[in-house]
Formats: C-alpha cells, sequence, structure tokens
C-alpha cells in the first residue's frame, strides 16, 4: 500500500493554514476543504494547473496529482492558500499580482531555492518591472505566446516585489489594491 496521501496533505494544511493566514494579515477562520485529483489538474481556460481553488456553495482547493511531487506539496496548497484568502476576502488586486503574491507565498514554503531561482530568473532574463501588466487579465494571458506569458508574470512578480509581498495584503484589505492603486505607489 502507498503512502497514506490524505493524511499527509491534512497535516500539510494545518501547518501552513495559519502561517499562510498570518502573511496576509487574516485570521485563519475559515474551514479549509482540500480535494485531491487523481490526475491532471485543468484550470477554467482549459490550462494544466497544479491547483485551483472553487468558490460557491462547496468551497475548496483542488489539487492535480503534480501536486503531491516531492517538495511540491508545500508549494502549491501555501500559493492556492493564498487564492482562497483572496478570494474569500474579496479583495480586489489584479490579475497577475494576486498570482504573483501566491507564488511568493508558494515559494516561502516550496523547495529550498525555489525563491532564489525565481528571483534570479528575473534578473538573467532582463525583465523591467513593467506597470502595463497591471492590466492584464487571464483572457489577455491567453492570448499570449509562452514567452511572453513568462515575462509577464515575471514582471508582475518583480512589481510586487517593488510594491512589498507585505504591504499588497495590507493595501488590498484596505481596498486600495486596484490596478490604478498600484500604479500610483510606482
Ligand atoms: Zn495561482
Amino acid at each position: 500500500m502507498g503512502r497514506d496521501v490524505g493524511a499527509e496533505l491534512a497535516r500539510a494544511l494545518d501547518h501552513l493554514t495559519p502561517q499562510v493566514a498570518a502573511l496576509l494579515g487574516v485570521p485563519p477562520d475559515r474551514p479549509v476543504t482540500v480535494r485531491l485529483r487523481e490526475e491532471f489538474l485543468f484550470d477554467a481556460d482549459g490550462d494544466m494547473t497544479d491547483g485551483a481553488v472553487e468558490g460557491g456553495s462547496n468551497p475548496a482547493i483542488h489539487l492535480g496529482s503534480r501536486a503531491l511531487a516531492p517538495g511540491m506539496r508545500e508549494y502549491v496548497l501555501a500559493h492556492e492558500l493564498v487564492h482562497w484568502y483572496v478570494r474569500g476576502r474579496g479583495w480586489d488586486l489584479p490579475y497577475l499580482i494576486e498570482e504573483a503574491l501566491a507564488e511568493f507565498v508558494g515559494l516561502l514554503f516550496g523547495p529550498r531555492g525555489f525563491l532564489a531561482a525565481r528571483i534570479a530568473e528575473i534578473e538573467d532574463a532582463g525583465i523591467e518591472p513593467d506597470p502595463a501588466v497591471l492590466k492584464l487579465d487571464s483572457e489577455d494571458l491567453r492570448g499570449m505566446n509562452e514567452e511572453d506569458q513568462r515575462r509577464a508574470c515575471l514582471s508582475a512578480f518583480a512589481l510586487a516585489q517593488i510594491i512589498g509581498f507585505d504591504r499588497l495584503p495590507v493595501l488590498a484589505a484596505e481596498g486600495k489594491g486596484s490596478a490604478a492603486d498600484l500604479a500610483a505607489l510606482l
């Protein structure tokens, strides 16, 4: 028999939920349901993804099988927990800035060296933080080729870093996280 994946996930969630909530400055007061898919998971746009947050009457975090790879579980869970809290509180953040925040928190809990690698990737690719990415939504991203998507995501990460990953949740909670609000800070 394989390991008890459900119990491992529950432990990871117990451990991550209060830490992610603390980073976002929110109480860890929401019951969190995680559903494991034993197959690849696809998002609303049909792209393969490691995890997804489902809202509605039966909210849950869904994890695809790739999220169970060694070292990946905490990374994917922490990333999806950020989306969970952002949506749960109705925060208004630009699409790619929410993704950047989720990535940052995910990378904090992910395999050692992942966060440094992301920052090095931005430097190596000569990515400039471009305020234009604040206006991009998922539809815009879908219309881009993979390399342009990668650069837009890295640019948003660089922008979020300048604004401050710790400051973004504060701004969002104050209703000052819109694209226009964030652009005015740059
Ligand atoms: Zn995400």
